[in-house]
């Protein structure tokens, strides 16, 4: 398909640092390709101190959307016109729109990640999850899972300074969704093989297993895994974790992050154009594990 730069192209762009490293050019330029989209998708190293700077730059000349990566993630919350539901319960943003002439910031890691365990084949709306981590993706699945109906999460954490102030955000995400939403120590085992024996879904949303530390999880026994327990983990570096073994040992389906990666960018994509992604082009192309 013929595919041009023109008078008209319609910018959106990565904003973070570092942003070098991101796939989300080539997938996104590819969609637009493929769609025959008059649009194109560039990144652009940009530290929090010049966050302020750069947005009324892009303002100015009209972007039409952007994603943004650490460490902006949450510095941009105060620019923006409006949040969406799920950036105002995370209190995060990784997509930013414009509608009416408002720029609105949006987080699409949670819904990259229930579409993926859709696109894996689990429905789990109305059934209980376990999620191992607090931070920002933990969070972002935490949020959105709730939002679509997920009936209980419990999430489990380091006990360490963190934790009051997580605590609070759990209690207070629970109180405005009418989710069960509980905190505990991940280092409480009894507490983790009850929530394992009541949940459908273990998801990993720790840094535990990523590379160069692929001989690391972050189950500290394979005997809290039972059979019909599906495993998710959100790192895909590598694309099988020792969890994933761990699971597989235990009779577990598994399933790695990297669909959720790709489901994030296709509701960005959603978000900019009002079109849903080519996602299995996109799939073959890029995300082949
Ligand atoms: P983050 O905000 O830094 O959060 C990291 C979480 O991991 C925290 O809850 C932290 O615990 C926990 N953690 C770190 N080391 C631990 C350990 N040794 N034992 C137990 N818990 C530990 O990072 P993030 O942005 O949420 O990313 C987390 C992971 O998700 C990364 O591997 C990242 O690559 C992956 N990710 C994948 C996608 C995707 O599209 N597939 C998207 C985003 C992130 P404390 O709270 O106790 O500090």
């Amino acid at each position: 398909m013929n595919y041009e730069i023109t008078g008209h192209t319609g910018l959106t762009a990565l904003l973070g640092s570092p942003v070098g490293h991101s796939i989300s050019p080539q997938m996104h330029n590819e969609a637009f390709r493929q769609l025959g989209l008059d649009y194109v998708y560039l990144a652009f190293d940009v530290t929090p101190q010049h966050l302020k700077d750069a947005f009324a730059g892009l303002k100015a000349i009209g972007i039409k959307g952007f994603n943004l990566t650490m460490p902006l993630k949450t510095a941009i919350l105060p620019l923006l016109d409006e949040l969406t539901p799920a950036a105002r319960l995370a209190e995060a943003v990784n997509t930013v729109f414009l509608r009416d002439g408002k720029y609105i910031g949006h987080t699409t890691d949670g819904v990259g990640y229930m579409r993926s365990v859709e696109y894996a084949g689990y429905h789990i709306p109305g059934r209980k999850m376990t999620l191992l981590g607090a931070g920002g993706a933990a969070t972002a699945i935490c949020v959105q899972a709730a939002l679509d109906g997920v009936a209980a999460i419990d999430v489990f954490k380091r006990n360490n300074g963190s934790f009051a102030k997580a605590d609070a955000f759990f209690r207070k995400l629970a109180d405005e969704t009418g989710c069960t939403v509980r905190l505990f120590d991940i280092g409480d085992t009894t507490q983790l093989r009850k929530s394992l024996s009541e949940s459908v879904l273990l998801t990993n949303a720790t840094n535990v297993g990523m590379a160069p530390d692929t001989d690391k999880s972050p189950l500290p026994d394979i005997s809290l895994l039972h059979p019909g327990l599906v495993v998710s983990d959100i790192i895909y570096n590598p694309r099988k974790t020792l969890l994933m073994r761990q699971a597989k040992e235990a009779g577990c389906p598994a399933f790695n992050g990297l669909y959720m990666l790709l489901f994030q960018g296709a509701e960005s994509f959603r978000c900019w154009t009002g079109q849903e992604m080519p996602v299995e082009l996109i799939r073959e192309k890029y995300f082949n594990s």
